[in-house]
């Protein structure tokens, strides 16, 4: 895998989302994305009706919330915050 990779989840879930494209810069950003995402499934399973208020707060699915808490990590991690 060459870095920067830009990961186009349109093409791994077609139909699912709008458009979502995140670039990783190396591979600890990927990996800290993906464990983010995976943390916040876990979250939404373990706090069903705060899941359910955040997806109608925010009008997505399980998965976009996911992806949305993810992001929100790598900028956090960028901008130095973690
Ligand atoms: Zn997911």
């Amino acid at each position: 895998m060459q870095f920067p990779f830009t990961y186009d989840i349109n093409e791994e879930l077609d139909g699912f989302y709008l458009r979502h494209i995140v670039q990783f810069k190396n591979a600890h950003e990927m990996l800290l994305y993906m464990a983010a995402h995976e943390l916040r499934h876990l979250y939404q399973w373990e706090n069903p009706l705060k899941a359910r208020q955040i997806r109608r707060l925010l009008r997505c699915d399980d998965e976009i919330d996911a992806d949305i808490y993810a992001t929100m990590t790598l900028s956090r991690h960028r901008s130095g915050k973690l």
